[in-house]
Order: C-alpha cells, then structure tokens, then sequence
C-alpha cells in the first residue's frame, strides 16, 4: 500500500468515525469543528499537497480529489473549511519567500492556526476583477484597506491569502495577492454568517483598515496575482465536484439500506419498481459525474490545461446533487427529515458548491469561451 492509499484508508476512518457524527452538532452550534480540524491535521490532511521537505506529505491533486470525495460524503462543509486551510498551507509552501514559509507552514499544517483565501467582496463576487480592496505603496510596505465578505473560514481564520487592487480602475493586471495575518493591528473581523445552513464553513467577513503587509508578505505581484488566482482555481473546482459526488454516494447508501429494511403494501420499498428505479438513476449520474471528476483530477494533476475538464466536471457535479439529493431524500419518506440523515445538510452544501470557485453560470460562459476558441482553432472538427 503507498503513501496515497494510506492517507485514504486513515480518511475513511477519520470520515466515518468523527465527522459524520460530529456534523449534526457542529450544524446545531453553527460552528466551525476547530477540534475535528486539529485531529485531521494529525493525520496529515492539512498536507497532502505540501512537500514532505516542508512537512508535508506531498501527495498528488488525485489522492486530494479522492480525499474530497470521501470526506464530502461526511459533510460539505467541514470539508470546505479543512481544504481551505490546505490551500494556504500549500500555496505558502510553493510561493511565499522561504522564510515566511518556514515561520507560518508548520502552523498550518499542524491545526493550530486555520488559513483562508480572499477574493469576493460585499460589492464584487463573479467580477472578481472588480474588486475595490486597495494595496497601497508606503516606504514600510504595503498598506491595505478595504472588505470581504463571503470568506470560508473567515470567522476564526489566523493566516489570510488576500488578493488586492493596487491601482484603482485597471482591473485584473492591477491585483496583487498579499499574506494577511488576523492577529495584527488594521484587520477587522466581522461576527459569522448567519445562514440557512453549512455553518461548519465559517463563512464570514473583515475589514482592513491601514493594515500593513510586509515587502515579503507580497506573493503575487500585480500582473501575476490574477492569472495565478485562475489557474488554482481550475483544481477547486475539481475538488468541490468530487465533495458533490460523497455527498450523493452517501444519500444513495443510506436510501439503498432503508430500502430494503422499510416495508410498504407488503413487501420492502427496494420490492417497489418505481421506487428503485430512483436509486439506479441516481446510480448511474453518479457514476458519470465521477468520470468526469476522474478526467479534470488527472488534468491538473499532470499540470495540463484543465480549465474545460474542471468547468465540465463542476456544472455537471453540482447539478447532479441537486438533482439527485432530493430524489434521494424522497425515497426516504419522512425518515430522512432525521437530524441523523445527510440528506438536508448535504443540500445546503450543494446549494453553497452552486456559487463557491465560479457560480454555475460563469462555468457555463467558460465552457461556452472555450468552445469558440476550439472552433476557431479547428473549423473542421
Ligand atoms: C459558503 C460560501 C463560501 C465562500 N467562500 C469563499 C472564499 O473562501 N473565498 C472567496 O473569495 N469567495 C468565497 N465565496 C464567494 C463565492 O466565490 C461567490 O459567492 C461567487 O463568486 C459568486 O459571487 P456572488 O455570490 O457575489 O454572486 P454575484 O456575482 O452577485 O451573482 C449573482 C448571480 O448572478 C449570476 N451572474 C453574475 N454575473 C453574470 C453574468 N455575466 N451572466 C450570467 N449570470 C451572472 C451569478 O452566477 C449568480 O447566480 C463563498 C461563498 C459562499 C456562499
């Protein structure tokens, strides 16, 4: 067994045996799980990707996806908020000069501090490019004022991956991406989100007001930062398909079992055509959608052009939870209303993964630039 199968066996334990009992509560308290964060940090799920030179297990995107996929069967948003971390870790491990790295990686890595990446604002969310956060030359450094909102783990995240305008009506070449920790003077955090569910995300918002990033606290400079933001955000969303595919695999094992156990006129619902025709429905989107994660999940992590692959993989992934979670639920009877059930958490977490890395209509635009771009390369085919 490799390090990879390791990591997924030590996952699936951890998904059966802490997060999906811990979900219902963690819902109930509208709260992000710190606790359950430190204890996959232990074993190693704040890494995968990091290099095992940095302490990390430095894993491929594949055995990430599959991470994904395994743990978004437990819950979406749990999920959300430990990958976030993970990004930060790895983005830092890859990119941020040395010694920034050494001082903040091995935080991360072990749970003690939780990362998140911040690009919308409460005036700019698909636009991204629009974004108004102002990064301003000093001779000390960078001076950054301005809001997010709508930010995974922005309610108790330590370390921030923040992507800034630093000259104002240039759009996209003008962002630059900077670190931003939440302990120092000039950062505002708001209360969390109070929304209608996924709360184990931590969605949430702050403020900058004269907060000073450091020269070396610049990761991306302007020209860079934008495009750099594009290309990582091709394997978000890979990775946020495969948490839809979990969160159906999981309904469809929990309605396969009651199935045969409930009984309706005299014999077990599975007995009933219509009501198993459902199931192997919903069986078989399921499979397609893993396909297609399979095919992006290879592309990035082979570093090939993955952006159609990632755009396919998330439209269909998406829609088919939301197509497939009510169905689910339905062959479940009342039952499924249960606390105990998936099925009302795992919607809202599909709901969320209609919007978070590129809503499902800037996929379709995507999908549909790229179609033209191929057409016009080769009329013929
Ligand atoms: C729980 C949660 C966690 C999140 N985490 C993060 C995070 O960690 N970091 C981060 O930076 N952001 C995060 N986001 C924000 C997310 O990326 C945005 O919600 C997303 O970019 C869409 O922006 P918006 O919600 O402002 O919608 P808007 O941009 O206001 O759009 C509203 C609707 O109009 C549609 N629309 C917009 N423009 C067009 C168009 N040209 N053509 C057709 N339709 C259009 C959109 O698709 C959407 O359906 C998170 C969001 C949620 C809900």
């Amino acid at each position: 067994m490799d390090a990879g199968d390791e990591l997924l066996q030590r996952t699936r334990a951890f998904a059966r045996q802490v997060v999906m009992p811990g979900a219902p509560r963690w819902e109930t308290e509208r709260r992000i799980a710190r606790e359950a964060l430190s204890a996959a940090a232990a074993i190693g799920l704040t890494g995968i990707e990091v290099p095992v030179a940095q302490g990390g297990l430095g894993l491929g995107y594949r055995v990430k996806a599959r991470v994904a996929e395994l743990l978004g069967a437990a819950d979406f948003g749990f999920t959300m908020s430990l990958l976030n971390t993970h990004n930060v870790a790895a983005k830092l491990a890859r990119e941020a000069p040395a010694a920034l790295a050494r001082r903040h990686v091995p935080d991360l890595l072990a749970g003690r501090r939780l990362g998140c990446t911040a690009l919308t604002e409460p005036g700019a969310g698909s636009d991204f490019a629009a974004i108004v956060t102002r990064a301003t030359r000093t001779p000390q450094g960078w001076r950054l004022d301005g809001a997010k909102a709508w930010i995974t783990n922005a309610a108790e995240a330590e370390l921030i991956v923040l992507y800034a305008q630093t000259d104002a009506g240039r759009g996209a070449p003008g962002i630059a991406c900077f670190l931003v920790e939440a302990t120092r003077a000039g950062f505002v955090r708001e209360p969390a989100f109070a929304l209608t569910g996924q709360h184990a995300i931590g969605t949430g918002g702050f403020r900058l007001d004269g907060y000073l990033a450091r020269d070396d606290e610049l990761l991306q400079p302007p020209g860079q930062a934008f495009k750099s933001a594009l290309r990582s955000i091709n394997g978000a969303r890979v990775y946020i398909a495969a948490m839809c595919n979990g969160m159906v695999g999981e309904a469809l094992r929990v309605a396969l079992d009651y199935g045969g156990r409930r009984h309706s006129f005299g014999q077990p619902l599975a007995g009933h055509q219509g009501w198993r025709w459902r199931l192997a429905e919903a069986a078989t989107e399921l499979e397609a959608s893993r396909g297609l994660v399979a095919q992006a999940a290879e592309r990035v992590e082979n570093g090939a052009d993955a952006q159609l692959a990632a755009a396919q993989a998330k439209l269909f992934a998406t829609r088919m939870a939301e197509r497939q979670l009510p169905a689910l639920a339905q062959a479940m009877g009342a039952e499924g209303l249960r606390e105990q059930h998936p099925f009302g958490r795992h919607l809202a977490g599909a709901r969320v993964a209609c919007f978070v890395d590129g809503a499902s209509e800037m996929l379709l635009e995507r999908i549909a630039a790229l179609q033209r771009a191929a057409l016009a390369e080769n009329p013929k085919e």
